[in-house]
């Protein structure tokens, strides 16, 4: 074949990519496309426009020029294939629901044009091909990991390497990747967000290896550790396919057979994949959970509407210190630790009693790692809808959460820097600690931080007793021991 396209899509890199290294095997000149089109949100456009950097260095040290594009990619695909004489066009799917009908949409248009091979490539596993004995989607995690570890350990995913050097269909337009102004200008809030993490294969290749090199040393201990900066960091590269999840799950087993680190380390990290393997699956299999409660009863749940509340909360002035240390990590960063996410996701939906999706669809917009399937999930988990989700009476304490996994208190005197010179033990609840305590550390509350917008216990009550206005079972199997 003379010439093939590659649309890039959530697999900006060139190692392990299926779609590239088929179309660079197949013909003889390939053009690269990426098409700007799909609603990532605000943070996220920061990590693409500097991925889709990398990605153009890193196919132009290979001698193929990028093009971008913006618009609607079934007409864009059909335009460029007329134009440049295209024989095939090769993807990458992405198992969610809108881009599996952008998948569709490309194909029809593409009929009549060319040739359309298409590939998995965002799990680790066939979302269609894992069934309970019955026949029906797994709904439990333990026992829907279980039989993907079986299939991992017996028929790992192939993992492909570098494709093979092609050369570049001539005179192909690009836009101007500065022009789509993916990235905020005045102000530019986005000024500390390359402290989590550098954007980029190169840079996710080199931390995923650091993190391996050591076998994931201290992760099962650490990662609820709020200060220990435990995790690997790569959400976001999973996310945008910087790195795929095949070559990760690979290195992984490898480290494990090698006996590097601790096998609970490794362990504990090869979980965490397969609840983002879950996420997907559970994506796949009920594409209404997207915005829908996966327990169907919460649809009834009676949320309050409160816009100051949900402000406060957006900005990190809610008066509890471990969910305000939180949010304001997360407005400086992009980017916000696991345990953090569950408090404050379950501080917005159980102590405010705001809808989980106001919630979610503002860590949508300012998270770099957001993503549909482990967000939605996340959310939904933490306010008692999901599947699997935490029960409905587990309402997290955010200072008994801080003094369990911030004890020194490093992650809130880091976000909440007013609260900095308080004791260690007055830290997670500055409205609990005598006034003298209070003076010392030059906090005055209500002027220089915020007293807590509800109290605790009387939060719990209310969210327990809102919980149990609705129909039986809305907690499922919790709701046996109301
Ligand atoms: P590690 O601990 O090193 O884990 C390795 C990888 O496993 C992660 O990169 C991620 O891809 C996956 N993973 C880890 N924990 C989870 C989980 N609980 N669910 C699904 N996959 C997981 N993760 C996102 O990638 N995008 C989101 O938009 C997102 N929103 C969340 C919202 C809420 C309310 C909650 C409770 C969790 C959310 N998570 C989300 C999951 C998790 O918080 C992040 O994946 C994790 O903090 C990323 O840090 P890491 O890469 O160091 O993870």
């Amino acid at each position: 074949m003379q010439r093939a396209l590659v649309w890039f899509r959530r697999d900006l890199r060139v190692r392990d990519n299926p779609a590239l290294a088929a179309a660079a095997a197949a013909a003889g000149q390939v053009l690269p496309v990426y098409i700007l089109d799909e609603a990532t949100g605000a943070a996220g456009r920061w990590w693409l426009h500097h991925s889709l950097r990398a990605l153009r260095e890193s196919l132009a040290r290979r001698g193929l020029p990028l093009t971008l594009r913006r618009g609607r990619p079934a007409e864009i695909l059909r335009e460029l294939a007329a134009e440049h004489r295209i024989e095939a066009t090769f993807w990458n799917r992405v198992r969610e629901p809108a881009w599996a009908r952008a998948d569709a949409a490309a194909e029809r248009a593409l009929a009549d044009r060319c040739d359309v091979h298409s590939f998995p490539d965002d799990t680790l596993t066939d979302p269609a091909a894992i069934a309970t004995g019955q026949g029906a989607p797994y709904r439990v995690f333990t026992a829907y990991w279980r039989r993907c570890r079986e299939l991992l350990e017996t028929s790992p995913p192939e993992v492909g390497g570098l494709p093979r050097r092609a050369a570049p269909v001539p005179g192909a337009a690009s836009e101007r990747l500065d022009d789509w102004r993916l990235l905020p200008r005045a102000p530019d809030w986005a000024a500390r967000f390359g402290e989590h993490g550098t954007p980029g294969e190169d840079a996710a290749r080199a931390r995923w290896a650091a993190f391996i090199r050591g076998g994931a040393a201290g992760y099962a201990d650490g990662r609820d550790v709020f200060a220990a900066g435990a995790g690997s960091g790569l959400s976001a590269p999973l996310h945008f396919g910087e790195l795929s999840p095949r070559a990760v799950w690979r290195d992984a087993l490898r480290a494990r057979d090698a006996g590097a680190g601790d096998a609970r380390d490794l362990g504990r990290f090869l979980d965490q994949l397969g609840w983002r393997e879950f996420c997907r699956y559970l994506l796949h299999h009920f594409p209404a959970t997207a915005s829908a409660p996966f327990r169907e009863r919460f649809a009834a749940f009676p949320w309050r509407r409160d816009d100051a509340a949900f402000a406060r909360w957006r900005l990190g002035r809610t008066g509890y210190p471990l969910v305000d240390a939180g949010m304001r990590e997360l407005r400086a960063t992009g980017f916000m630790h696991n345990r953090a996410r569950m408090v404050c996701a379950s501080f917005l939906s159980k102590h405010l009693l705001l809808h989980w999706r106001l919630g979610a669809d503002w860590f949508m917009d300012v998270l770099v790692d957001a993503d549909l399937a482990n967000n939605t999930a996340g959310w939904q988990w933490a306010a008692g809808c999901g599947a699997d989700a935490a029960p409905y009476f587990r309402i997290f304490s955010p200072a008994a959460q801080a003094a369990k996994f911030d004890p020194r208190g490093a992650y809130i005197r880091r976000w909440v820097p007013e609260l900095a010179a308080l004791p260690d033990r007055c830290l997670a609840a500055p409205g609990a600690a005598p006034a003298a305590v209070l003076e010392a550390a030059g906090v005055v509350l209500g002027k220089t931080y915020p007293p807590p917008m509800v109290e605790h216990a009387a939060a719990r009550q209310r969210a327990l007793a809102a919980y149990r206005s609705l129909a039986p079972g809305a907690g499922g199997r919790a709701a046996h021991s109301l």
